[in-house]
């Protein structure tokens, strides 16, 4: 009875929140999933319209609304180009929570939420272990781009070509870190996020070496969970809620000046996703959320606005390498960061930047999107893939490991020569 009450209330703050909806209808003109399936359904004035009866209909058709909800790359440029301010994400994702919490979870997703990642060190093993036998089931792609493909077919990786996990995860090669504020005076705690400790390694060394170079002291506690974004997107708040406390619990009583990662997903799960839900939370805890999240910044950001890198570029040297830049969806639209990373990128000597076309065009990933909609999620990425190669660049680069695994499965795909690297990894590179 308590639940229903509360689903009640939720559905009615929802209900507020959409009727600023005028229906105008710019978002289809932005949104990179209308462009692909040209299903008004898919745009984000669909879904509002769809929405609108959820609480009279109460709830004829849970399932359909949930497939349409779920067919959406949660990329936010609905949100970011509405003129009446309307808050796309947080109805998407408030909506997510209400339907699961009166349909609840499928098997599936039950087990890989609540069974394995909303127990962090679990998934830590499971995940470890999958790495140990990986070489049973795949094998190398492309060398350049280090990817791999299944040797057998399998309905989870189908035509993929994906990054493996990496033999030894960042935590275990690093464990906590506690280092004193150098020369800059700062201390940054560091997030780095379920990607880059399991997958991509290199780009947490590479932040480890640049706030090493600039002075920077840094907690990183290897305590630290998920930011809890899967069992948002998935409707699960109990995950995510157990996911933030892990965090606070891992974060919450040290003093530093910015927490720093190097995933745009996680910087704006933190930055406005926690927010979004304190009210899920007790008092002290929804005072904490709110003080990490007003702390959280993209590395590049951090760097730059604190003045560690200069705010002017060097010039290039002769017969540099090009590099080119892609804007993750959560980075620019969400948190109107974009500026800061290519900042980072020329100031690399040995390196020439040329913008491509569309660089802050969706690349199609969309985390779960991913896994569910595949051909989709393709056919908005190769999208990407051409304006990387058009553009000439020997490399491609981004703020987001989530971009890089799509960028690199469509380059890889096309047998294309150009490196995927993380902005700090090309940064961290150049220095001595
Ligand atoms: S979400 Fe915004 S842009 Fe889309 S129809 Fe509604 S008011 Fe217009
Ligand atoms: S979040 Fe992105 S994919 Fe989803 S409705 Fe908005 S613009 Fe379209």
């Amino acid at each position: 009875m308590k639940d229903l009450q509360k689903l009640v209330t939720m559905l009615k703050t929802l209900e507020d929140q959409m009727t600023v909806c005028m229906h105008c209808g710019l978002c289809q003109s932005v949104c990179p999933l209308f462009a692909q399936t040209l299903n008004e359904a898919d745009v984000a004035r669909g879904k509002i319209c769809l929405l609108g009866g959820l609480s009279s209909e109460m709830l004829k058709d849970v399932q359909g609304v949930k497939e349409r909800l779920d067919n959406c790359l949660m990329c936010g440029s609905c949100a970011a180009n509405c003129p009446s301010g309307v808050s796309a994400l947080e109805i998407f994702l408030k909506a997510r929570v209400i339907l699961t919490a009166y349909q609840g979870l499928s098997r599936t997703r039950r087990m890989i939420l609540r069974g394995a990642l909303a127990h962090p060190r679990l998934f830590d093993r499971i995940l470890e272990i999958g790495a140990r036998s990986q070489s049973f089931f795949v094998s190398p792609a492309s060398e350049l781009l280090g990817t791999s493909c299944s040797r057998i077919m399998s309905p989870f990786i189908g035509k993929r070509h994906f990054m493996p996990l990496a033999d030894v995860p960042f935590h275990r090669q690093q464990g906590s870190l506690d280092t004193p504020a150098g020369e800059s005076g700062l201390k940054a705690a560091f997030y780095y996020g379920c990607l880059t400790d399991k997958i991509y390694p290199d780009i947490g060394n590479a932040v480890l070496k640049v706030l090493r170079y600039h002075g920077v002291g840094v907690w990183m506690p290897h305590e630290q969970a998920c930011c809890g974004i899967p069992a948002l997107s998935s409707g699960d708040l109990p995950s995510f809620k157990e996911l933030v406390r892990a965090n606070l619990k891992a974060f919450g009583d040290r003093d530093f000046d910015a927490l720093v990662t190097p995933c745009a997903t996680c910087t704006s799960t933190i930055r406005e996703f926690w927010p979004m839900f304190a009210g899920e939370f007790s008092e002290d805890e929804a005072a904490a959320i709110k003080i990490l999240a007003a702390k959280t910044t993209d590395i590049s950001a951090f760097l730059v606005d604190s003045g560690l890198v200069s705010d002017k570029s060097v010039e290039p040297a002769v017969n540099s390498a090009t590099i080119t830049y892609h804007d993750p969806c959560h980075l620019k639209k969400s948190l109107k960061i974009s500026a800061q990373p290519r900042r980072l990128l020329q100031n690399i000597p040995s390196c020439r930047f040329v913008e491509m076309n569309e660089a802050d065009s969706c690349c199609g990933s969309g985390g779960s999107f991913n896994l569910l909609h595949y051909e989709t999620s393709a056919a908005i990425g190769m999208r990407k893939r051409e304006n990387i190669v058009a553009s000439g660049a020997a490399t491609v680069a981004t703020s987001c490991p989530a971009c890089m695994m799509q960028m690199t499965d469509m380059l890889s795909r096309r047998g294309d020569t150009v490196a995927v690297r993380h902005v700090i990894e090309a940064y961290a590179a150049a220095l001595s």
